[in-house]
């Protein structure tokens, strides 16, 4: 069984706290682990997950804020440290090339591991593999753009058609891989053995104020992890500073037909023991489950 699940580094906005770290996330999807938005501490905070450094293959930076981006020079030398040596790219906004190129070779080291840069300088697609990856902009102080992980849709077998039809073991595999088989004579297609299945997708839409480039990132997906730096208290600070509140990101939820939101990216105002205020403030909006996300915990995408 694949690995699919969220683990949480950090869960703090603009500074580290005593209970949070800087913001940083790592997907695991299957073979690739994609490290979101890496800020001051991310190394310790992986080693403290129990997750190697090699299993980053991608590396995504929301914007060029401190707390989302400090921990990319610790990372990148990181990376070389141990040795990786298939490429692993690097998407950020373009307009923040020069934070980039100083984090880059913010110190000496020697550089084995190959960093393939890509700057964000537009909304859409963008290269990921075999999943689907596109970023929307979002509205920040900054440049800032959200990030879509999408599974390639696929057919589910369906266990009975196949007993209708009499087909088992590598015949299967022989249906999914050729589209059909003939046995005896008889034709039968991958169509007839199989539903249609829709991809997993992961949405994260971090620093912005409620806009249509978070909605678009947010539509159906499966696990969608949203800053909410503020409560609704305080929502005039969190338009202000161009933040999500908890009930904003509920409301984001709710209106995206997410099926499971993650709440992070909290100010250091709110002590970490009145955490349960974000959920109660988000579920009052949205009915799916509600994460409120704490270092160093994991998060399963939900399976479909
Ligand atoms: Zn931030």
């Amino acid at each position: 069984m694949s690995q699919r699940e969220l683990v949480v580094l950090g869960t703090a906005s603009q500074t580290p706290t005593r209970h949070r770290n800087h913001n940083a996330y790592l997907l695991r999807f299957d073979g690739e682990g994609l490290l979101f938005d890496p800020g001051e501490g991310t190394q310790r905070q992986l080693l403290l997950a129990g997750v190697a450094a090699t299993q980053i293959t991608r590396i995504c930076v929301t914007h060029f804020h401190g707390d989302h981006s400090l921990g990319l020079a610790g990372i990148i030398q990181r990376l070389s440290l141990d040795g990786v040596t298939r490429p692993v790219s690097c998407y950020y906004p373009a307009s923040g090339q020069v934070y980039f190129d100083r984090l880059r070779h913010a110190t000496s080291f020697h550089e084995r591991a190959p960093l393939v840069q890509v700057p964000l300088a537009a909304e859409g697609p963008v290269p990921g593999g075999p999943l689907l990856m596109s970023v929307r902009e979002l509205d920040h102080r900054i440049d800032c753009y959200g990030y879509r992980v999408a599974e390639p849709d696929g057919r589910r077998i369906l266990p009975e058609r196949l007993a209708e039809h009499g087909l088992s073991g590598p015949q299967v595999s022989q249906v999914q891989r050729a589209g059909s088989i003939t046995v005896d004579g008889r034709t039968v297609s991958l169509e007839q053995i199989s539903e249609p299945r829709r991809g997993q997708v992961f949405a994260f839409v971090m620093d912005t104020r409620l806009c249509p480039g978070a909605y678009e990132l947010a539509a159906g997906a499966d696990l969608l992890v949203a800053e909410s730096t503020y409560l609704d208290a305080d929502r005039d600070m969190a338009q202000r500073f161009a933040h999500l509140t908890a009930r904003q990101a509920g409301q984001l939820a709710a209106e995206s037909g997410v099926r499971e939101l993650v709440l992070t990216h909290f100010s250091q105002r709110y002590p970490v023991e009145e955490s349960e205020r974000f959920r109660e403030e988000a579920a009052a909006v949205f009915d799916g489950p509600v994460h409120v996300a704490q270092d160093l915990t994991r998060i399963p995408l939900p399976p479909r």
